[in-house]
């Protein structure tokens, strides 16, 4: 550890905050540091350091966690206080066994940003008080606020409920976790709205920011992977395209048509075809993709961000040569955040173990479960569902096929077993722990085990101390 390392240390441990490490390619990064101040989160969050990591104990209402999840996490954390260890927790009720991931649920952007908002409701009473859109991408949050009087300027796609000449600069706007674009920020502050007090945009997404600043300060071109139409890389696009030409793509076929491009093999009417909409204004495809750096939106996948990056940098090789690349890609490091690196990190753990099913938990339009649910599939059949509503009786489950967006109805989702059934049970990072254990609450009833959760506690309790 550094002096500045320890010094930081020594004062957090004064302010009564937890000490966790989070170790992501070999780095050692700061998850969060606000608590302190602002700046000094800011200033540490962007260096590439050995810093121990430090995360707040958010104030978030008490029904959005479980107090059986919790102590599990908890056991987890003192097993396990680097983070190191990505094996799953087993939960063995007899005739039924749960496998829990061994990262999953509320990450510090999440926290973060329902912290600030349910302050904004009780700091404000008789006002009006507007999200722009979904703060995150969970429909029980999303609703609990609804129903605490917050209202929603915009739906996901940027469709209006409320026109912007409806708001007045005595109004409350919060501005969700996945931040908005600079435009918007604009707009709002023409209006003479306040748009920082309530600002939950999350560090991790601002990092990105960073380092797309960074990419164009040295003229490079910005490569940005991510869902054109998701909220966070909107506001990112908006970002970077401040700083340089900057273009979206999906996934890893799309590089390979911007490698065409970039080869010459296709032409500026093939660009226009299939990016349109999606890259800077005046974006000249001869002078635009000489020097390009890639970005990421924080909750893709993290083989496939590396794939593409791979791929890109390999198309200067081919076009530059080996020897003069580096004056055209930009070696840089992928900007997923930490939460999805350790949930994925924790469901390839889980996949290492023999399972019957899994489900996963979390809103239908949330990214980073869908990858989660994406790492599953390959392995075993995979529902994907938003409360344990979903779940009818023991054969009757209805799921939500992210693929082709549609709701499908499973009629036999547990397996007719006489010995064991395993269950992977896991979750995104914007879905609360209380409805993990209902979904949990509800499965167990299906099964004849007497069990119960508290025995379960003590065995872990138990294994803890050996
Ligand atoms: S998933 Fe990552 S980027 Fe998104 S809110 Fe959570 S920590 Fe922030």
């Amino acid at each position: 550890m550094t002096v500045a390392a320890y010094t930081v240390s020594l004062f957090l441990r004064i302010a009564k905050i937890d000490l966790i490490t989070y170790n992501a390619n070999n780095i050692n990064i700061l998850i969060a540091f606000d608590l302190i101040n602002s700046v000094s989160l800011r200033l540490l969050q962007n260096q590439s350091i050995n810093l121990p990591c430090i995360m707040k104990k958010f104030d978030i209402p008490n029904y959005y966690r479980s107090s059986f999840i919790s102590t599990i996490k908890e056991l987890r954390k003192v097993t396990d206080p680097r983070k190191k260890d990505f094996s799953p927790t087993l939960l063995d009720f007899g005739s039924v066994q749960f496998l829990i991931a061994r990262h999953f649920g509320f990450c510090y952007g999440v926290e973060n940003a329902i912290e600030i908002a349910y302050k904004a409701v009780e700091e404000n009473p008789g006002k009006n008080i507007y999200l722009l859109s979904q703060m995150i991408h969970n429909p029980i949050v999303n609703d609990d606020l609804k129903e605490k009087g917050i209202q929603f300027i915009m739906d996901t796609e940027g469709n209006h409920f409320i026109s912007w000449d409806e708001l007045t600069k005595e109004d409350v706007v919060i501005i969700p976790a996945f931040g908005t674009t600079i435009a918007i920020e604009k707009r709002l502050t023409d209006l003479g709205i306040e748009i920082q007090k309530y600002n939950t945009t999350c560090p991790f997404v601002e990092r990105v920011w960073k380092q797309s600043e960074k990419l164009g300060g040295t003229e490079h071109t910005i490569i940005i992977h991510g869902k054109h139409n998701h909220e966070e890389t909107r506001a990112t696009f908006s970002h970077s395209d401040k700083n340089a030409p900057s273009i979206v793509i999906k996934d890893i076929n799309e590089a390979l048509i911007l490698e065409q491009i970039i080869l010459g093999e296709k032409s500026a009417e093939d660009f226009e075809t299939i990016f349109s909409g999606r890259h800077s204004d005046n974006f000249d495809i001869e002078k635009h993709l000489t020097k390009i750096g890639v970005v990421n939106q924080t909750t893709m996948l993290a083989t496939e961000t590396q794939e593409i990056a791979d791929f890109l940098k390999e198309t200067m090789i081919k076009k530059y040569g080996e020897a003069n690349y580096k004056n055209h890609f930009a070696d840089t490091r992928d900007t997923l955040c930490y939460a999805t690196n350790d949930n994925q990190q924790a469901t390839i753990g889980l996949l290492k173990e023999d399972a019957d099913l899994a489900i996963v938990v979390g809103g239908y339009n949330s990214s980073n479960t869908s990858h989660i649910v994406e790492l599953c599939e390959e392995k075993l059949p995979t529902y994907f569902i938003n409360s344990a509503k979903a779940i009818e009786d023991n054969t009757t489950l209805n799921h939500f096929d992210f693929h082709n967006k549609q709701s499908l109805t499973n009629k036999d989702y547990l397996p007719k077993k006489e010995d064991v059934t395993r269950i992977i049970l896991t979750s995104g990072a914007s879905c609360p722990d209380t409805i993990v254990d209902e979904v949990l609450d509800k499965l167990l009833s299906y099964f004849d085990t007497t069990i119960v959760k508290e025995s379960i506690i003590e065995k872990l309790e138990a294994e803890k101390n050996t």
